[in-house]
């Protein structure tokens, strides 16, 4: 393999706050570390169509408080096949690009490992507010998502208890149940419901809100993971079978936009450096991550076939903080 002289750097899959930061990240550190950067646009559809532009040190000026992308992000199905695959490694190259940044989730990933097989050099940084990235025990995104949530939570439970209300409030994280089990802890939610768990309504959800009842709680969360969804369906039930008022509210978008946290950018900004700094050593087909509370990386085929639980501690502090 030839030296490394200019990368690419892409933001793929949903957005995520600190995708910003990480991109300027890379390029600040790329140009800082002597080389070229290419600034790709909507991800792997960009990179098939050639949305291909050299990035400055001014061209990431004023971004690192910024939610959403300014490279922009898409889904792109053509990349899926092995002949888009081709393809993008093919445009990748016509522009000078010896190696690719992807910034995205365990889906971009998978793409960035297919580009790996046709001998296109690849580099991951995991971002995704769901944190459902099995490799990185921190995914871009989570700290800035899970504030957004708490802050509207904050909100529902006073209007809650101004009412002798329950609110079941769906928040996302895809497949995972991450941002529920976190949002659950910090606002006090008498209910979290995850997909990773199997429950039963009404030991799990109607019995603990009658006994919060009984010992005069006035309001009641339910946390409802966007994995298990019927949030208005759960709300119906929950009216029926205890007598308690109940709306349900899905936090849907606002929860990934914003200006990411102080977490998020400072996360961002050493990931991308180190995904530059492998670059430069010329270790790639990696992906960068969190482990034992560092910055490191593994390798890309091991790294998607990581798994990280749920913590089930979590739960069990969930449960006795809403007593
Ligand atoms: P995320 O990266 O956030 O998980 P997606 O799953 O939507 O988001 O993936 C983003 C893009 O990555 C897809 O549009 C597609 O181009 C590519 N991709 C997703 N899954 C695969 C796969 N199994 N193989 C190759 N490319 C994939």
């Amino acid at each position: 393999m030839n030296e490394i002289k200019t990368i690419g750097v892409l933001t793929s899959g949903g957005d995520a706050p600190g995708m910003n930061a990480a991109i300027r990240s890379v390029v600040r550190c790329g140009i800082g570390l002597g080389l070229r950067v290419m600034g790709i646009k909507k991800g792997y559809r960009g990179l098939i169509n050639g949305e291909i532009e050299e990035m400055t040190l001014r061209s990431v000026s004023d971004m690192l408080q910024r939610g959403g992308t300014i490279l922009q992000t898409a889904r792109c199905k053509e990349f899926t096949t092995e002949a888009g695959v081709k393809k993008a490694a093919e445009v990748a190259r016509i522009f000078g690009i010896d190696a690719l940044v992807v910034i995205g989730g365990d889906g971009s990933f998978r793409g960035a490992l297919d580009m790996s097989r046709h001998g296109f050099p690849v580099i991951g940084i995991p971002a995704t507010i769901d944190n459902d990235i099995g490799c990185s025990e921190y995914t871009l995104g989570f700290d800035t998502a899970l504030a957004t949530a708490m802050e509207a939570i904050d909100k529902i439970r006073d209007t809650a208890g101004s009412h002798d209300r329950c609110n079941v409030v769906e928040v996302m994280g895809r497949n995972a149940g991450y941002i529920a089990l976190d949002v659950a802890i910090a606002t006090g939610a008498e209910v979290v419901l995850v997909p990773e768990i199997p429950f039963d309504m009404a030991e799990d959800v109607i019995k603990p809100l009658i006994d919060a009842r009984n010992r005069g709680k006035k309001h009641y969360i339910i946390i409802n993971a966007e994995g298990i969804g019927n949030s208005e369906k759960i709300a119906r039930e929950v009216e029926e079978k205890t007598g308690i008022e109940t709306r349900a509210t899905i936090l849907g978008h606002v929860q990934r936009g914003g200006s990411p946290s102080v977490t998020d950018r400072v996360m961002a900004s050493h990931m991308g450096f180190h995904a530059v700094e492998l670059l430069v050593k010329g270790e790639y087909n990696r992906v960068v991550v969190k482990k034992d509370g560092k910055i490191t990386s593994m390798d890309i085929e091991e790294a998607l076939a990581t798994k990280k639980p749920l913590p089930d501690r979590g739960i069990a502090v969930a449960k006795l903080l809403s007593l």
